[in-house]
């Protein structure tokens, strides 16, 4: 079980949607809480409005999440949880899309989570009292959709990396824990991804999905950043691998697996 009380917590992607969500819930516990975010004014606003400390950091950008680890250390002298969960949602269909558009999903949403670990992990690991990392993934990761193939790509290498990482701490008995959070629907900017494509990259088909917008909408359970973010702080206290905001997608899942299982049998009724 990982306390929150009095500990230091890192949240990127911070000022807005679920990261905001995560951080009100940490700080709610008594968590000391930095967000990070790509737009400097809105990480200030958001910082003031929830009392967290607000520093703005491209995740996609080594450097900066060094810098960031380096100033947290010198304000607070240790760090004990850290939400990598910057993250970007457009959509396009592969066979539509540009390199431009790959490195872009992928240098914030897959290598946004290993630098956020390269700058962070020595510090956690070090932490005597152990500590949390907490990679927000998606639901797409169990279940593909079409027009999502870049966005599945990148969620679902988050969720095998995170999977070996706690296998890794597991065996070496530290008490750093890890947790995955593939959420389902919620409500958030994420429909806007778009805005945060930095201007050097250059355009492709990657665009915004409003699936707030898609018919199928009202059928969905739609949760609000803040019940995502209890969902996170659970989690972290049970030291648990998945925090799960849909839990009753499991027949969903259970059908994938099925499938799967359908093909690995093929091949025993053979042997
Ligand atoms: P959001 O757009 O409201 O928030 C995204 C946050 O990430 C913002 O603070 C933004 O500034 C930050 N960000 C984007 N690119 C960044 C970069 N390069 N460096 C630093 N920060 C960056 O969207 P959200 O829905 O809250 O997304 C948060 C996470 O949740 C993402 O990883 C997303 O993939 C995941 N997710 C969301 C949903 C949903 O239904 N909203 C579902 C599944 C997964």
């Amino acid at each position: 079980m990982t306390d929150i009380a009095g500990r230091v917590a890192v949240v990127t992607g911070g000022s807005s949607g679920i990261g905001r969500g995560i951080a009100r819930q940490l700080i709610g516990e008594g968590a000391t809480v930095v967000i990070t975010g790509m737009d400097p004014e809105r990480v200030k606003a958001t910082a003031s409005e929830i009392g967290a400390v607000g520093l703005a950091a491209d995740v996609a950008d080594p450097d900066a999440m060094l810098a960031l680890a380096d100033e947290v250390m010198m304000r607070f002298g240790r760090v004990d949880i850290l939400v990598n969960n910057a993250g970007i949602g457009p959509a396009g269909r592969i066979s539509d899309l540009t390199l431009a558009d790959w490195k872009w999903i992928t240098d914030v949403n897959y290598y946004g989570v290993i630098h956020g670990l390269l700058a962070f992990l020595p510090h956690l690991r070090a932490n005597e009292n152990g500590g949390h990392i907490v990679n927000t993934t998606s639901m797409a990761t169990f279940l593909p959709l079409e027009g999502l193939g870049a966005y599945a790509a990148t969620k679902s290498a988050v969720h095998a990396l995170s999977e070996i990482l706690a296998m890794e701490l597991a065996s070496e008995n530290s008490s750093l824990k890890v947790t995955v959070m593939p959420p389902g629907p919620v409500r958030t900017d994420i429909r806007s991804s778009t805005r945060n494509r930095p201007e050097a990259a250059s355009a492709g088909a990657l665009a915004d999905v409003d699936l707030e917008a898609a018919p199928d909408a009202e059928n969905l359970r739609w949760l609000s950043p803040d019940e995502a973010g209890a969902v996170v702080v659970e989690a972290i206290r049970a030291d648990a691998f998945l925090a799960l905001t849909h839990p009753e997608w499991l027949p969903q899942i259970d059908a994938r697996n099925a499938a799967t299982r359908q093909h690995f049998e093929r091949y025993d009724a053979q042997a």
